[in-house]
């Protein structure tokens, strides 16, 4: 005899979503799925698995995902180096180019689904999570830039957040490049003239990526950090002029804001403006949707030029979110369990169910027989509010028994095997 096999697990980070919490899933779905046509994005699904240069080349060499937190390997069948898409836009941007979908305009577009970093797995950051993406390609903004806002605070809306105070809006700009490359040399020549307070970690990042300076968490590095000079000073007018408008945009929908000039953003994609909903709830993943502006992307990628603007929101973190302040899906119990003392009765009762079903009544059928007693714990846990009993007194006049569940003083009522239909509504109501 063999050993009993250890079970195998799954991959770190990686997580099994499985009943009771899927139906959060499925919740936050659907409201996705409806808001979504209510604002004119389309849905779009793009390859999990790409060309590993598409990454190197939208993301920029010099940022956390693709320095290191990229699952990128060799496809053994034929020597091509692939990545596990760590984020949704430059796919999207990819597909729109070789398909050239922007050929009739402008394209609002969104997807969700996985996305694979890694990372040092905790509560709010896995190896494998979920983004909801949303991207506006070929309007210029900022019009679109506070639409995509203000989707988002109707999806804090439909799922009972409060913006404000279970979520807030920080924003910034990020203006051109050329005005960010004046404001690089500034900062450089900034932390040079003061070389000796710089960190190792500072030092390493002065001619690569001194914005990331800014984000150092060394206190003694702080006094300097505030005293960097800021990009806001370096904005031109056209750039300052689109911050202004989109400003003016939120405040005309009455949605409060913060600016914060610290806010960067990982990918060096953007241009203009960006911005992030963060929660005091989550802790360090506090961040649970981050987007902006990357005007330059499509035209990096190879396509031709066009503006793009748009967000990756962390399904993870924002169910969380949820989970933390009670927010729970409505309730989604079937309306009746139908309970089958004999299995060999089921010829005569599998047609009435359907017919139910096929009038809308959400209906758990027991299966696999068993006693009365052990059918009628199933149905009271499976939260039905009618138990329909196929008992074989019943089904010899030619009826089945509704059952109130939840209301122990309803009277039991008898209903005809034959014209299902005409009674499913009944189970519908209550
Ligand atoms: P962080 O600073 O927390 O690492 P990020 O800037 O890397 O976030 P983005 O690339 O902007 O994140 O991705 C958009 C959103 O996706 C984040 O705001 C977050 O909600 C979610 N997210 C990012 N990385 C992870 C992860 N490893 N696990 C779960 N959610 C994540
Ligand atoms: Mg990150």
């Amino acid at each position: 005899m063999a050993a009993a096999m250890q079970p195998l697990q799954g991959v770190k980070g990686m997580n099994d979503i499985l009943p009771p919490e899927s139906a959060a899933w499925e919740w936050f779905e659907d409201v996705v799925r409806r808001l979504m046509r209510r604002y004119g994005y389309r849905n779009v699904r793009t390859p999990i698995v790409e060309p590993t240069a598409l990454f190197v080349r939208g993301l920029g060499e010099v940022t956390d995902i693709v320095e290191k937190e990229m699952y990128s390997f060799e496809d053994s069948m034929n020597g091509d180096r692939l990545t596990l898409r760590p984020e949704g836009t430059a796919g999207i941007v990819r597909a729109v180019i070789e398909h050239n979908a922007l050929y009739n305009g402008p394209l609002r577009v969104w997807t969700l689904g996985p996305m694979f970093r890694h990372e040092r797995p905790q509560k709010g950051r896995y190896r494998q999570f979920h983004q909801l993406d949303a991207e506006a390609l070929g309007h210029a903004g900022p019009d679109v830039d506070a639409e995509l806002i203000l989707l988002l605070r109707a999806l804090w809306r439909e799922l009972g957040l409060v913006e404000g105070r279970d979520v807030s809006l920080e924003i910034n700009s990020l203006g051109q490049p050329d005005e960010r490359a004046r404001h690089r040399e500034a900062l450089i020549a900034h932390f040079q003239a003061h070389e000796g307070v710089l960190d190792a970690d500072a030092r390493r990042r002065l001619h690569s990526n001194p914005l990331r300076i800014l984000d150092s968490k060394n206190p003694a590095m702080q006094p300097l950090i505030e005293a960097a000079p800021r990009l806001a000073d370096y904005l031109g007018d056209a750039s300052r002029a689109h911050f202004d408008a989109l400003k003016a945009a939120l405040d005309a929908a009455g949605l409060p804001y913060r600016v914060n000039p610290r806010l960067v953003r990982g990918m060096d994609y953007y241009t203009l403006t960006v911005f992030e909903w963060v929660t005091p709830h989550l802790g360090a993943q506090g961040t649970v949707c981050g987007g902006g502006r990357y005007d330059r992307l499509i035209e990096q990628l190879g396509g031709k030029p066009a503006p793009g603007v748009g967000f990756g929101l962390g399904i993870e973190r924002l169910l969380l979110l949820l989970q933390e302040l009670g927010l729970r899906p409505p309730e989604d119990a079937p309306h009746a369990y139908a309970v089958v003392p004999d299995a060999a009765s089921l010829p005569r009762v599998l047609p009435v169910i359907e017919t139910l079903r096929a009038a809308g009544v959400d209906v758990l059928m027991h299966a696999g027989g068993g006693s009365m007693k052990s059918q009628f714990k199933r149905a009271d846990a499976s939260g039905a509010r009618h138990a329909l009993i196929f008992g074989p007194d019943e089904l010899a006049r030619g009826e089945v028994a509704v059952k109130a569940l939840r209301d122990a003083a309803a009277p039991q009522a008898a209903r005809p095997l034959d014209g299902a239909a005409q009674w499913a509504a009944e189970l519908l109501r209550t």
